[in-house]
């Protein structure tokens, strides 16, 4: 049986590192526990766990106690990190009296991060935004067909540029989320559509987080993966983006991914993620390229991989479809 998970507590919080002003600082990150993400009731986006995380009837009440536990937590940390599994800007997850408690309680704090849908993203309601915030945005792929089909993420990527610009135009700074290889996709689509969400989102962005997929439960994507019909991207792809992005954009380029090196999160043969993973950590901190140069015996596969499924015309995953020596030799 599943437990009870009481809505007056913080579904996580924790310290970890990140970035102000260009230097390296610690971050508080806290997991709210909200009525949830309101396109959840449309069904969802196709790789998004988040409708386990959600609860009903979470009320001001509650929401004020998680903040008293944060803040018992808090030791001063310069960046604090709000995720609400939805959108902090609902007045549905988080009215406007308690956003405004919290935002005056981490007022000295020099980043305070959170993530909203754009359709909360109005005129009225960026006035209201203290200076220190910085707004998170899934715009996950520039290319509107991706969106509808692939991630059915209900708003299109106009939607994300007109919101990010409103921010920007406030004085406030962007962190935009792309997703590394939505569903329906090969491995080239894939970095050939994160590279140009990144140049779309650019212009309106301070940061820009790849995020590779990582299958989460009970989500469409599971079931396209326990089929065979999804592999999560290879490592190898996220290095690649960054390398083809590297110099040529002015965000600051990072990823964290979620799940990495599990055959559920971005991966490469086993023997090397950890190694291609702490590249990345590196990169995303001092965005020199050198600091991608990691390399393992399976590269050539992976160049295989890409080979094999272009010619295939299929993102299905090959290592598990079929034996591996006999396709990615093709
Ligand atoms: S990815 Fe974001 S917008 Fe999509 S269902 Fe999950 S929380 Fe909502
Ligand atoms: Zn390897």
């Amino acid at each position: 049986m599943k437990e009870k998970r009481s809505p007056s507590e913080l579904e996580a919080c924790w310290k970890e590192d990140d970035m102000v002003d260009g230097q390296k600082v610690r971050a508080m990150v806290m997991i709210m526990r909200t009525n949830g993400c309101c396109w959840v009731k449309h069904g969802g986006c196709t790789m998004c766990g988040y409708r386990e995380a959600s609860l009903i009837n979470v009320t001001e009440d509650d929401l004020l106690k998680q903040l008293d536990q944060a803040l018992s937590k808090y030791k001063g940390e310069p960046f604090v990190k709000m995720y609400t599994s939805g959108s902090f800007l609902d007045d549905n997850e988080v009215p406007p009296s308690v956003r405004e408690r919290i935002f005056n309680a981490f007022k000295d704090c020099k980043r305070l991060l959170f993530e909203s849908r754009p359709e909360f993203i109005t005129p009225e309601v960026v006035k209201t935004l203290p200076k220190n915030v910085t707004v998170a945005l899934g715009l996950e792929s520039s290319d509107p067909k991706v969106l509808e089909t692939s991630v059915h993420k209900g708003f299109t990527p106009a939607d994300i540029k007109r919101a990010g610009e409103l921010l920007k135009d406030n004085g406030l700074m962007v962190r935009t989320y792309l997703l590394l290889k939505p569903p329906f996709m090969t491995e080239r689509m894939a970095i050939e559509d994160a590279v140009n969400s990144a140049r779309f989102a650019d212009p309106f962005s301070d940061e820009i987080s790849i995020n590779p997929l990582n299958v989460q439960r009970a989500t469409y994507v599971e079931r396209l993966w326990k089929r065979g019909e999804f592999r999560s991207p290879w490592i190898w792809s996220l290095i690649e983006v960054f390398r083809q992005l590297s110099g040529t954009v002015h965000s600051r380029l990072l990823s964290s991914p979620s799940g990495g090196g599990a055959m559920r999160g971005v991966h490469n043969c086993g023997e090397c993620d950890m190694k291609a993973l702490d590249a990345v950590e590196r990169f995303s901190y001092s965005q020199d390229v050198k600091d991608l140069d990691v390399t393992c015996k399976c590269i050539p596969r992976w160049e295989a991989y890409m080979r094999s499924e272009t010619m295939l015309g299929s993102p299905a995953d090959l290592e598990r479809d079929f034996e591996n020596e006999l396709v990615l030799r093709m």
